[in-house]
């Protein structure tokens, strides 16, 4: 029996998606050896290839001044890349700092240039987010990089700022593909997959043509985002099997009404839960402010870590994986991305109605 996975990355994918593959796993549509066999530069590779990059600027609404890259390395090589390759001697990266992995981003660009924090959580404990519209960039900023979704804290931005001429850069990881925006507001987003897209192996660059061609020459050929948009993400070896199974992801997405209908489904999804912990409050608790509660990892903290402990466990054994919290937090977490059904959702909340009734 699949269980409910509420992990937060790698993460839940469609059961469809994973049954497509298993199918096809050995045979590709009769072809005779599997897609992870073939050659990156076959015919067999190359429609599956452009086919996802096709999807992603259907779903996402991409235009064509920018490219969709599927680069190795992680989310995190994308924290040392964008400063590599954006930030000129005389400019500064502006970023905000609203967490752990924005935290992470700011360290690795600080090893590379001029680093300012135009806001800084910490005063809130990380709850709580800017006024999109109070943030100003300074002339001298090469670009502002924000973390859309604060995967571990659980803070999400509801909308973001207009920056102007200044490149808006963004680390989509954990909620990408889960709501629309206007992509023409950034420069550059980039989401590794395992979240919301697919499986671990890739991330996903999303970046505005003139941004890439101004990669500099003194960089590795790997790290320069202008190599991979000329090479159309075929300058190496690409992370084929991840990217065969997003195309099964995007295609599933599609299916279901998109970005738009989706959005649908996780606000269902996130205010079940979030309806159990407010009308809970001397059981349930939320440590972030209201108006920027994440709808993709819900953080929560019952009254004591002994309750926790129990009802983590009391959850596994119903078949809901992945519930604590993360070990810089503490509490219980449930990430609610794409793929986890309705069901899920709703059958977690049941779950934490009976377990505050039988405790409270
Ligand atoms: C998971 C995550 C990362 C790190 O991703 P890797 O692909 O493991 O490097 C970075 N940023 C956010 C917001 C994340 O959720």
């Amino acid at each position: 029996m699949r269980k409910y996975n509420f992990y937060a990355g790698p993460s839940t994918l469609p059961v469809e998606v994973l049954e497509e593959l298993k199918e096809e796993i050995a045979d590709y549509h009769g072809e005779g050896l599997s897609m992870i066999e073939t050659s990156h530069r076959s015919p067999m590779y190359d429609r599956v290839h452009e086919e996802t990059i096709e999807l992603f600027h259907e779903l996402m609404g991409i235009p064509v001044n920018y490219k969709v890259l599927f680069i190795g390395g992680g989310a995190t090589l994308q924290f040392g890349m964008v400063p590599m390759n954006l930030l000129k001697p005389g400019t500064v990266g502006e970023y905000v700092k609203s967490g752990s992995w924005a935290g992470k981003a700011i360290s690795d660009a600080r090893t590379i240039g001029q680093v300012r924090i135009l806001w800084d959580g910490k005063d809130s404990g990380y709850t709580a987010l800017p006024d999109p519209v109070s943030l100003k960039p300074g002339n001298d900023a090469a670009y502002l990089h924000l973390t859309s979704n604060e995967t571990i804290g659980g803070v999400q931005w509801k909308a973001f700022p207009k920056t102007g001429d200044i490149p808006l850069v963004a680390d989509m990881s954990s909620d990408i593909l889960s709501r629309t925006f206007d992509v023409r507001d950034f420069g550059l987003i980039y989401a590794g997959a395992q979240k919301n897209i697919g499986p671990a192996g890739v991330t996903v660059v999303i970046i505005r043509d003139d941004l890439a061609a101004a990669s500099p020459e003194n960089l590795p050929a790997y790290l320069r985002y202008k190599i991979h948009a000329e090479k159309n993400s075929l300058y190496n070896t690409p992370p084929v099997f991840a990217i065969y199974a997003i195309n099964k992801v995007l295609r599933w997405l599609k299916a279901r009404g998109g970005v738009a209908g989706i959005e649908k489904l996780n606000t269902q999804k996130a205010e079940a839960i979030y309806s159990v912990i407010d009308g809970n409050p001397g059981f349930y608790s939320s440590p972030v402010e209201k108006s920027v509660r994440s709808r993709m990892n819900v953080v929560f903290r019952l009254p004591s870590e002994e309750l926790e402990k129990e009802f983590i466990t009391r959850a596994k054994d119903k078949g809901m994986l992945g519930l604590k919290g993360h070990r810089d937090v503490g509490g219980c977490r449930a990430s609610l991305y794409n793929a986890l059904p309705l069901e899920g959702a709703r059958a977690l909340a049941d779950l934490m109605k009976d377990f505050a009734a039988e405790k409270g």
